[in-house]
């Protein structure tokens, strides 16, 4: 049997259109789920592409096909506007919903102490001092060292977060068919002083890139991963790598992603 969850933010325009997916699938056949259980075969977010990246956060970057519906401002991930949400319903039922796989980023994160935590971005994660005091990183890739990094921070982009916060830097928008990394520098300094590469670096799926605090009386670094916050104190090294996992985003098979780039930003 066919099965749905749907994920909602607070906007009262969420909530109606939620209520109105949901009466619409149940008078079609379809199980409505309180909750994400294993056997839903679809997930419907409702929001804007933070409820998008909230939902993937909250719940551990599910598998299962997600459409969005958007009721926020840009949308990349929310495609689906609410009058199309008939012609979602019904490609759903005859099987006929194309999807885009998306890459996820994963961090692993040691501290002096040996200890490690990791986490996961369906965008980025940014690297950043206190405040605005700049940061010094040694950046590596795998095991050789490529520069000592000195600047308000970089960031670590997958091809998804390409247009997002990656874009406003100055970085590239990269199709998600491309397994990659991006790696952008935040207001790099470059003088005789310093020396730090200005324009992003691209590393494919099977590499690392691992960022040390270069000074070692500060090894305390703060981090945002798809906006969310995070501090981190006594830090010895921070790697990234493409994770395994992918997400799969419901399209209308009728556009690409460069009609969407188009759509969205010119
Ligand atoms: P937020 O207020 O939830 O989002 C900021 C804006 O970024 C919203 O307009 C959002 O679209 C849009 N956005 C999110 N992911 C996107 C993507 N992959 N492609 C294009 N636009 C995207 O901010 P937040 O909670 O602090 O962080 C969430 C994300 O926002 C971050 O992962 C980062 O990529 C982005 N961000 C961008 C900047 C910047 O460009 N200077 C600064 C901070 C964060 P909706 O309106 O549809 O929600």
């Amino acid at each position: 049997m066919k099965k749905v969850f749907i994920y909602k933010n607070d906007l009262k325009a969420s909530r109606t259109i939620a209520d109105e997916l949901r009466n619409k699938l149940i008078s079609r056949g379809v199980s409505v789920s309180e909750s994400l259980t294993g056997d839903v075969d679809l997930i419907i977010n409702v929001g804007g592409d933070g409820t998008f990246l909230s939902l993937m956060q909250n719940f551990e970057f599910p598998t299962a096909k997600v459409a969005g519906i958007n009721t926020g401002h840009l949308g990349f991930f929310q495609e689906i506007a609410p009058e199309e949400t008939d012609r979602l319903i019904d490609a759903y039922l005859k099987d006929e919903l194309c999807s885009q796989k998306y890459n996820i980023v994963k961090a692993e994160i040691r501290r002096k102490n040996g200890e490690t935590i990791a986490h996961r971005a369906l965008n980025e994660f940014v690297v950043k001092g206190k405040g605005t005091k700049p940061i010094h990183l040694d950046i590596g890739i795998n095991g050789s060292f490529i520069e000592k990094f000195s600047g308000d921070g970089i960031i670590v982009s997958t091809p998804a977060g390409s247009t997002g916060y990656n874009y406003s830097l100055g970085g590239s928008i990269v199709d998600p068919r491309l397994n990659l990394l991006q790696v952008v520098p935040m207001a790099p300094m470059n003088t005789t002083a310093y020396r730090s590469l200005t324009s992003s670096f691209l590393i494919p799926a099977e590499d690392q890139v691992i960022i040390r605090p270069a000074d070692s009386r500060n090894r305390d670094l703060y981090t945002l991963y798809d906006g969310r916050e995070l501090r981190l104190r006594d830090i010895e090294s921070i790697s990234f790598r493409l994770s395994n996992r992918k997400i799969n985003l419901v399209r209308f098979g009728d556009t690409s992603f460069w009609d969407k780039v188009k759509n969205k930003f010119l």
